[in-house]
C-alpha cells in the first residue's frame, strides 16, 4: 500500500537514524561528521559501518549494505517495507494512516484550523480589553498602526494561565485539540495551560490564508522570558516551511520580494509602502522556503541584519536562491540596524534610497572580500585578487565576469586584461579538474561492478556517467532537470540506473522531494543499498550543470560507438555474406 507523503516525511524525521541505529549497534568511533561501529550485517573486528546524521543514511564499507532509516529496519528486523513503516511508527508513537485514517486526518486538520481561527479572533478581540492594555501600549510604542493590526490580525495573549483554554473548551474544543494545535502545554502535574501568555500575538497565516500557528513576542524587558516563542511543530505547522507575510507579499506589484529577519520588520516595511516583505521565524532560510519564494517572484532582496549571524545567514540564503535561478540583491542596512529601526530613524524615503543604491549579490560578495584585506599592502592586494578571481570564476555570465573583473582591476590599479587572465586561469583550472575527475570516474579499471548488489553493468563507461547523473540529481535541486534535456530512461545502459533516473525525474516533476524513504517502496533492499553508496561519493552543486553536460556527453559518445560497432558488424556481415553469395 502507498503511504501518504507527508506521513513518511514525518516518520523519517521523527526516527533520527543515529537514535534508531544505536539500539542495535554500538557507535564507538567518530570520523568527520560520521559515526562508526561494528557492522550488524556481517562479522568484522574493526568498525566499517558508518552512520551519517547529516544525510540520515547508513553505509557499511565492508559489506556494502546501506540505506535510510526505513531500509535499516527492513534489513535488521527482516521486515517488508510496510511492516518496517509500522515498526518505526510504533517506536515514536505515530499512527499509521490508512484510508480511513486519511479521512480522519483531514477532518482533524479542519478542526485544528477552525480552532486556530477562533483563537486568532480571541487574541485579536483581547486588544480592546482592559486586561490586555500592556500589549496595546506595546503595539503603540513600536509604532504599529491600527491598520497594520488589522491587516496582520495581531492580537494579545492575556497574562493568564487559562484564558484561552477556558474559552476554547467552553466553545467545545477538547484539551487534546488544544495541545495538538500547540495552543496549550501540559504541566508536570498533567494539567494543561495556555502556551502564549502576556505576549503580542502574530497569527501565522499561510499562502492559502489558513491560520497555521502563532508567534508571541515578549512585551516586557524581562530577559528571563524568551523574546519570541512560536507554535511547536503540529500537523498544520512546520517552521522551516513557513514564511511570515508571504500571504500578503505574494500580491505585491513591486516585482520582487524583500527577505528580512523579523516579523516586526515585515510590518514596518509594509507601513512604509513596501508591501513585499517576508521573514522566516528566526532561522536561516531553508531550501523549502527558497523554493516557496521562487514560486512567487523572480527577484529577492535580502535585507538581513549586518551582524555576523546575519552575514552567515545571507550567504546561506544566496546559496539556496541562486540554485533556483532567482535574481538576488543584497541590501546592507547601515549601522547594524534592522529595517524596522532604520525606517523609524530615517523614514521610508531613506529606505527607498537604500533599495536604489544596493548592489547585486556579486557586488555584495566583492565588498565582503574587500573588507578582509588591506589593499594598501602588496600581499593584501595579491590575496584580494586571488579571492575575487575565485569568486568571479563561479559567476556564469561572461559579461558579469568582465564588468566586475574590470572593477577589481581598477581598484588594484592593474590592467583589466591581467584580471581577466586570472579569472580565465581559475576557470580553466576548474574545467581541467572536472575533466580529470570525469576521466577518473569513467576509466574502466576504476569502475567497480556493483556485484554485491546483484546489479551488473553492460557498459561500465556509460554506467559510470549514468551514476554521475543520478548523484547530481540526488543533490536535491530539481532545476538540474533542465540540463537533462532529452535524456530518457532508455538512454541508460543500466536498466537499474534508468529506473532510478525515472523515479527521481517523476518525483521532481510532481514537485515532490527525493528521499530514500520514498525509494524504499519502489526498489529492492540491494538497490537502495547501492543508491546509498552512490550518495556517499562527492558531487558538487557548484559545478553541477557543467558536470551534467559532461556526463550526458559520455553517454551519447558511448551510444555513437555502439552504433558504429553495429554498423561495422553489419558491414562485416554483408562482406562475408557477399563472399558467400559469390561462392555459391
Ligand atoms: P524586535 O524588533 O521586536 O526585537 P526582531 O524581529 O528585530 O524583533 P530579532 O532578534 O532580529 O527580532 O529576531 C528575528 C526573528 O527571529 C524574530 O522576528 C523571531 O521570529 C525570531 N526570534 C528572535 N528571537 C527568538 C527566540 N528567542 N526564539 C525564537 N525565535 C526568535
Ligand atoms: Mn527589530
Amino acid at each position: 500500500m502507498a503511504f501518504p507523503e507527508r506521513f513518511l516525511d514525518e516518520l523519517v524525521a521523527r526516527n533520527e537514524i543515529t537514535d534508531v541505529v544505536k539500539g542495535y549497534v554500538n557507535l564507538t568511533k567518530r570520523s568527520g561528521s560520521n559515526l562508526f561501529g561494528l557492522c550488524p550485517f556481517h562479522s568484522e573486528k574493526t568498525p566499517s559501518f558508518s552512520v551519517s546524521p547529516d544525510k540520515q543514511i547508513y553505509h557499511c564499507f565492508g559489506c556494502g549494505k546501506g540505506g535510510g532509516v526505513i531500509s535499516f529496519i527492513m534489513e535488521i528486523e527482516n521486515l517488508s517495507f510496510p511492516d518496517a513503516v509500522h515498526f518505526l511508527a510504533r517506536r515514536v508513537n505515530m499512527e499509521v494512516p490508512d484510508d480511513k485514517d486519511d479521512r480522519e486526518l483531514r477532518s482533524k486538520r479542519e478542526r485544528l484550523l477552525s480552532l486556530n481561527r477562533e483563537a486568532a479572533r480571541f487574541f485579536h478581540e483581547n486588544l480592546s480589553k482592559p486586561q490586555c492594555r500592556a500589549v496595546t501600549e506595546y503595539i503603540a510604542g513600536r509604532g504599529i498602526t491600527a491598520s497594520s493590526v488589522k491587516t496582520f490580525g495581531l492580537g494579545a495573549a492575556p497574562d493568564s494561565w487559562g484564558a484561552l483554554c477556558d474559552e476554547m473548551e467552553r466553545r467545545g474544543y477538547t484539551k487534546t485539540e488544544l495541545l495538538d494545535a500547540g495552543l496549550a502545554a501540559r504541566s508536570s502535574k498533567g494539567n494543561i495551560y495556555d502556551f502564549f501568555r502576556n505576549r503580542l500575538i502574530f497569527p501565522l497565516i499561510d499562502v492559502r490564508g489558513n491560520v497555521v500557528g502563532f508567534s508571541g513576542r515578549r512585551i516586557t524587558n524581562d530577559e528571563n522570558e524568551r523574546k519570541f516563542i512560536h507554535t511547536k511543530e503540529t500537523i498544520l505547522f512546520n517552521k522551516s516551511r513557513f514564511l511570515f507575510g508571504l500571504n500578503l507579499a505574494k500580491k505585491t506589484k513591486l516585482g520582487r520580494i524583500i527577505l528580512v529577519e523579523g516579523n516586526v520588520d515585515v510590518i514596518t516595511l509594509r507601513q512604509a509602502g513596501f508591501d513585499n516583505a517576508i521573514a522566516s521565524l528566526g532561522t536561516s532560510l531553508t531550501e523549502e522556503q527558497a523554493r516557496l519564494i521562487s514560486n512567487y517572484t523572480r527577484e529577492v532582496v535580502i535585507a538581513y541584519d549586518s551582524d555576523k549571524a546575519g552575514v552567515a545567514a545571507t550567504e546561506r540564503a544566496i546559496g539556496h536562491l541562486e540554485r533556483l535561478g532567482v535574481a538576488i540583491k543584497v541590501l546592507k542596512v547601515p549601522g547594524n540596524k534592522d529595517p524596522d529601526e532604520f525606517i523609524r530613524n530615517h523614514g521610508p524615503g531613506a529606505f527607498a534610497a537604500l533599495l536604489n543604491s544596493m548592489g547585486n549579490h556579486i557586488e555584495y560578495r566583492l565588498s565582503l572580500i574587500e573588507a578582509k584585506y588591506d589593499l594598501t599592502d602588496d600581499a593584501g592586494k595579491v590575496a584580494y585578487l586571488k579571492e575575487t578571481a575565485e569568486m568571479l570564476s563561479t559567476v556564469s555570465s561572461p559579461v558579469a565576469r568582465e564588468i566586475y573583473g574590470n572593477r577589481v582591476a581598477e581598484k588594484l590599479r592593474i590592467s583589466p586584461e591581467a584580471m581577466q587572465t586570472e579569472i580565465k586561469r581559475v576557470i580553466s583550472r576548474r574545467v581541467k579538474e572536472q575533466k580529470r575527475k570525469l576521466e577518473r570516474e569513467t576509466r574502466p579499471v576504476n569502475i567497480i561492478q556493483p556485484k554485491t548488489y546483484k546489479i551488473r553493468y553492460e557498459n561500465p563507461v556509460s554506467a559510470a556517467a549514468e551514476e554521475g547523473i543520478i548523484r547530481l540529481l540526488l543533490l536535491g535541486d530539481p532545476s538540474l532537470l533542465r540540463e537533462v534535456g532529452e535524456l530518457t530512461k532508455e538512454d541508460f545502459t543500466s536498466e537499474f540506473l534508468g529506473r532510478v533516473f525515472e523515479h527521481i525525474k517523476n518525483r521532481y516533476e510532481e514537485h515532490k522531494t527525493v528521499s530514500l524513504a520514498a525509494m524504499s517502496a519502489d526498489f529492492t533492499a540491494d538497490e537502495v543499498s547501492y543508491i546509498t553508496l552512490l550518495m556517499q561519493k562527492p558531487a558538487s552543486a557548484a559545478t553541477a550543470e557543467k558536470a551534467m553536460r559532461d556526463y550526458i556527453g559520455v553517454i551519447r559518445t558511448e551510444q555513437l560507438k555502439k552504433k558504429e560497432d553495429l554498423l561495422a558488424i553489419s558491414r562485416k556481415y554483408r562482406e562475408i555474406k557477399g563472399l558467400e553469395d559469390k561462392d555459391v
